[in-house]
C-alpha cells in the first residue's frame, strides 16, 4: 500500500537506499532481546520497574553492554553515565551515526518505552554483522540515561548533559526522594565513566519510539514519520497556607493550603479545555501537601504541572493566562500561590532531511504512514537543537504508555525497526 505523503527522493537517496533494500532485521532476535530486558525489574502485572540508576538499572546496562561487545561495539560512557555503544565505520574519523533512546522506565512503566528504540538499535547493528557490512560512518547505539525522570528530576538529563544544555555539576548533584544524589547512584552502580561523544563528533539522532498515544493504532497505520514536537513548559506551584487544628478554627480564618491547591488544578484544567480544540493540554500531575497529617490543616503544597502545545507562543500564552489568574486563586483560597521556574523543551521541527530519510524509507518499503509530532518528551528533542534528527514512531496498543500493560506485537513494531535500519544506512553506509 502507498504511503499517504508521497514525496520523491532525490536520485542519490534511491541509490542508497536501493543498495541494501533487501536487508532486514531479524525480529525474532530482537523480540526474545526485549523479552530478556523485560525480565529485570518485572512488575507482577507484567510491565517493568526500572528507575534510572536503580539496581535493576545497572543489570539491564551490564546486560546491554554484553550484547554490545558480542556485537563487536566499542562501549564508552560518559559523566553522566550515558551510553553509547560503537560500530567502527570505514572512515575513521567519520561521524557517528547514533540510534538509541532508553532502557530506564516510570515507577510503573512497559516493556516497549524506550527499551524499544535502544534494542532496535542494537538489532540495526547486529544485521549490518550478520551481512558483513561495513558502513562508510561509525554506527552507534546510545542508552540515554534518566530519561523518565522518574527518580531524579528533571527527566531527559542525560541527553540534555550530552548537548552541553546542562551542567553535568547541576545534574549530578540531583537528589531522588531519599536523598541520593545522582553521582552516588551513578557509582552505585558503577556507570559513571569519562569517556562518551559530543554533538560535534556525530552526524545524527534516529530514535525509534512507541508512539504512546492511540492515533496510529486506531488508523491501523503502520509508523509515524515524526517530523517535530510539541512544546513543552513544566513548572512548579508552591502554595503557602497556615496551620491550624481543622476543629475549632473558623472558616474564615483558615488557610488551608489544599484549597489553593484545588483552585489551582482546575485553573490549570480550565486551560487545558481552551488548549484542546487546537490540540493542547494542560496538567497538574503532582502534588505533595505538607503535613499531610489528620487534625491539622496543611501550609504548604508543592505542585507539578505541565502544559502542551504544537505551538510555542499559544503554550507561552497559555502560561500567562494562568499567572494572570493567580492573585484571583489567591483571594479565593486565602493563601500564597508562588511560581517556581520550570523547565521548556520542544516546540521544534526535527530536520527535514533526515525526516525525509524516514519518510523516503517507509516509502520505499511500502508502508503505510503518517506525519506527526511527538507530545511526549523524548531525547530526541534535546538532540534536534545541536544534531540532524529524527524520530519513527510505531503503533502502540490502544495508545497505552506509561503503564505496566502497554503492549505491542511483532507485527507493530517490524515496519518500524525496517524503515529505522534503511534511515541509518541511508546515511551511514
Ligand atoms: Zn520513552
Amino acid at each position: 500500500m502507498a504511503g499517504r505523503h508521497s514525496r520523491s527522493l532525490t536520485g542519490s537517496k534511491v541509490r542508497q537506499m536501493h543498495r541494501h533494500a533487501n536487508l532486514r532485521p531479524n525480529m525474532d532476535r530482537l523480540w526474545s532481546t526485549l523479552a530478556r530486558s523485560a525480565e529485570i525489574g518485572t512488575t507482577a502485572r507484567g510491565g517493568l520497574r526500572r528507575l534510572a540508576l536503580t539496581a535493576e538499572d545497572g543489570e539491564v546496562r551490564r546486560v546491554f553492554q554484553r550484547w554490545c561487545e558480542e556485537a563487536g561495539c566499542q562501549l564508552t560512557v560518559d559523566g553522566i553515565g550515558n551510553m553509547f555503544a560503537v560500530r567502527p565505520g570505514q572512515e575513521a574519523d567519520g561521524k557517528v551515526v547514533l540510534v538509541g533512546s532508553h532502557l530506564d522506565t516510570q515507577i510503573k512503566g512497559g516493556r516497549f518505552d524506550g527499551i524499544l528504540g535502544v534494542l532496535a538499535g542494537l538489532e540495526v547493528i547486529r544485521t549490518l554483522n550478520d551481512h558483513g557490512i561495513e558502513t562508510r560512518l561509525p554506527v552507534a547505539v546510545v542508552n540515554w540515561t534518566n530519561e523518565e525522570g522518574a527518580r531524579f528530576e528533571p527527566p531527559m538529563i542525560g541527553s540534555a548533559i550530552f548537548t552541553g544544555d546542562k551542567s553535568l555539576d547541576f545534574a549530578l548533584s540531583r537528589t531522588d526522594k531519599d536523598g541520593i544524589t545522582l553521582g552516588a547512584a551513578l557509582d552505585a552502580i558503577s556507570f559513571r565513566g569519562t569517556g562518551g561523544l559530543r554533538p560535534d563528533q556525530c552526524d545524527s539522532l534516529f530514535e525509534l519510539h512507541i508512539e504512546q498515544g492511540p492515533r496510529l493504532d486506531a488508523a491501523k497505520i503502520q509508523l509515524g514519520v515524526v517530523t517535530g514536537a510539541f512544546a513543552v513548559r513544566g513548572f512548579v506551584v508552591e502554595v503557602i497556607g497556615e496551620t491550624g487544628h481543622v476543629g475549632p478554627t473558623p472558616m474564615p480564618d483558615r488557610h488551608n493550603a489544599l484549597v489553593g491547591a484545588a483552585h489551582v488544578t482546575l485553573a490549570i484544567e480550565e486551560i487545558g479545555w481552551e488548549l484542546h480544540p487546537t490540540g493542547g493540554k494542560s496538567t497538574t500531575m503532582r502534588l505533595v501537601a505538607e503535613p499531610n497529617l489528620l487534625g491539622i490543616l496543611p501550609d504548604r503544597v508543592e505542585m507539578t504541572c505541565d502544559m502542551r502545545h504544537p505551538d510555542n507562543a499559544v503554550v507561552s500564552q497559555a502560561l500567562e493566562r494562568f499567572i494572570a489568574r493567580l492573585p484571583e486563586l489567591e483571594a479565593k483560597s486565602r493563601c500564597k500561590i508562588r511560581l517556581h521556574e520550570g523547565w521548556s523543551y520542544g516546540g521544534m521541527a526535527f530536520d527535514r532531511d533526515r525526516v525525509g530519510l524516514v519518510r523516503g524509507a517507509a516509502e520505499a518499503l511500502g508502508y503505510t504512514h503518517m506525519d506527526m509530532l511527538t507530545e511526549a518528551g523524548h531525547d530526541a528533542m534535546h538532540v534536534a537543537n545541536h544534531l540532524p534528527t529524527a524520530m519513527i514512531f510505531t503503533p502502540c496498543e490502544g495508545g497505552l504508555s506509561h503503564n505496566e500493560l502497554e503492549n505491542v506485537t511483532l507485527a507493530d513494531i517490524e515496519p518500524g525497526v525496517n524503515v529505522l535500519l534503511q534511515a541509518v544506512l541511508a546515511r551511514a553506509a
